[in-house]
Parts: structure tokens; sequence; C-alpha cells
């Protein structure tokens, strides 16, 4: 009997409930439409390239493609297609498990050793983009926060990733600056750069530019939106400054790991 909800003592609290109430039902209406929304963008995400998958396969059943060139170059596009959706199911299963509420690995991560690693990689595959690319290391100053390793390497690896992708020719810097209480984590390109008006929706799933120009890249259109899951679990954000035809600069900002007293776990200097 004592535990009945109380009745509202002035019709004032009532009115106050289902304004509460219906801010709740609007509210839950939203996430099922975006839901809604986010399970029709990937079936066309990924309808579109299977479309052209097979409708190429059935080219060369026919015999379409006379000269093995021809062929050779239909076997290759064939390939790449299938790599990116295949980092399309990759980068999809990362943000359905991020939307399920997925804990990360938390351990102290000195992030100038983890970009130092990430700047070697990149250099690899700024040569391997085949264009003339300068990878270069930055400010670096040490810093250690509390994070998924794992994922702070893939946050780093996709924004380098873009760099190199929409840089024709030019310079990719990777910098770290540690200020009070926070670190910011740079990657900077000299390259194709983002108009204004575009800046505001970047980390929007499967927001893109230039749509044409994201695919012949190989993009999922899913990169920066995982980039800002990844920055705001570890109770950062991220940025962007960029001019068109210029560059771009992409700004991570992490709060520093200031260990607590009793917290023994090593690898970090007291705050
Ligand atoms: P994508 O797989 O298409 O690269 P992202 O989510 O990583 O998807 O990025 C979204 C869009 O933002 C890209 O399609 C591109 O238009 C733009 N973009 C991202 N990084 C850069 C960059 N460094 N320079 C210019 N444009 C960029």
């Amino acid at each position: 009997l004592t535990r009945r909800i109380p009745k509202p003592a002035a019709d004032d609290e009532i009115r106050h409930l289902v304004e509460a109430f219906n801010e709740m039902l609007a509210r839950l209406e939203e996430v099922f439409r975006d839901q809604q929304r986010f399970v029709a963008d990937v079936s066309h995400e990924l309808r579109t390239p299977l479309t052209t998958l097979q409708s190429t396969v059935d080219l060369l059943r026919r015999g379409a493609f006379e000269t093995p060139e021809q062929q050779a170059e239909a076997l290759t596009m064939i390939a790449s297609e299938v790599a990116r959706l295949k980092r399309l199911v990759d980068d999809l299963m990362l943000l359905v498990r991020a939307d399920a509420g997925e804990t990360l690995q938390y351990e102290p991560v000195e992030l100038d050793m983890l970009l130092l690693d990430v700047y070697r990689q990149a250099k690899v595959l700024a040569r391997a983009s085949g264009k003339p690319l300068e990878v270069r290391l930055g400010h670096e100053d040490q810093a250690i926060v509390r994070g998924d390793r794992d994922r702070l390497r893939q946050l780093i690896l996709n924004l380098v990733d873009n760099a190199i992708k929409y840089t024709p020719e030019g310079r990719i810097t990777l910098s770290l600056y540690r200020e009070d209480g926070w670190v910011r984590l740079e990657v900077e390109d000299t390259g194709i750069g983002i108009p204004k008006e575009a800046q505001p929706h970047l980390f929007r799933r499967f927001y893109r530019v230039d749509r044409a120009r994201s695919r012949e890249l190989g993009g999922t259109g899913l990169g920066l939106a995982i980039v800002q899951w990844i920055a705001e679990a570890h109770g950062g954000y991220v940025d962007v400054e960029s001019e068109e035809g210029k560059g771009s600069r992409f700004i991570v900002y992490l709060p520093i790991w200031q260990p607590s007293p009793r917290d023994h776990s090593g690898g970090a200097e007291a705050a």
C-alpha cells in the first residue's frame, strides 16, 4: 500500500508529469526514426555495390569482356569492391556494438608512443598510395590517457587514412600537444579541403562531401562517425578546421589520465 505512486497534490504536478511523459515519448520516437533511417541507409549502401558486382560478374560470364586486359580490369574492380564491402561490414559491426553499449578495455595508454607507431604505419600507407605525399611527425608532447589502445589506434588511423585519401599531393602532419588536463591530437593535411557548409555534417553516418569520389577511393562513409564515437567514449571530442583547396586539420581532444592516489597500475606520472 505504501509503495503506490503518491497522488499528485495539484493539477500543476499532473501537468508536469504529462509533459515529462510526452517528452520521453518524443525522444523514443526520435530514436526509433534514427534507427529506421540507419537501417534504410545500410540497405542502400550494401545494395548499390552488390548490384554493380552482380552485373559485372554477369558480363564476365557472357564473355562481354573480350581482351585479357578488359577481363583483368573487371576482376580488379570486383576485388576492390569486395574489399570495400568487407570494410563496410566491419565498420557497421563496430558501430552496432557501440550502439549496444560495448564496454571498452581501459588501460593507461602512452599516446605519444601510439602516435609514433601510427606515424610509421602512415609512411607505409602513403608510399603505397603512389602519390607524392610526405608524412611528418610535428610537435609531440608526452601524454598518457586512460583508454582502449586498439580503439585509439583505430581513431588515429581513420584520420590518417582520410588524410591520405583526400590529399592528391603534399604533406600530412601528426602532432600531439598537452595542455591543462587535455591532450590535443592533430592530423593535418594539405589536401582538397572541405567546404564550410559540409563541415557540420562530416561526423554523420554515411555523410560524404562527394559520394562518387569517396566510393572510388574505397571509403565507407563511416570513418569519421567511428572517430567521433571513440573520442566521445573516452570523454573527449573531435573538431575540424578546413579550407577548400588548401587542406584540413582534424583535432581530437582527450582528457589526460589523472591516476588517483590509490591507483597503483603503474606507467603514469602523478597528477
Ligand atoms: P569516407 O569513407 O567517405 O572517407 P568518412 O566518414 O571517413 O567517410 O569521411 C566523410 C567525408 O568527409 C568524406 O567522404 C570526405 O568527403 C570528407 N573528408 C574526411 N576527411 C577528409 C580530409 N582529410 N580531407 C577532405 N575531406 C575529408
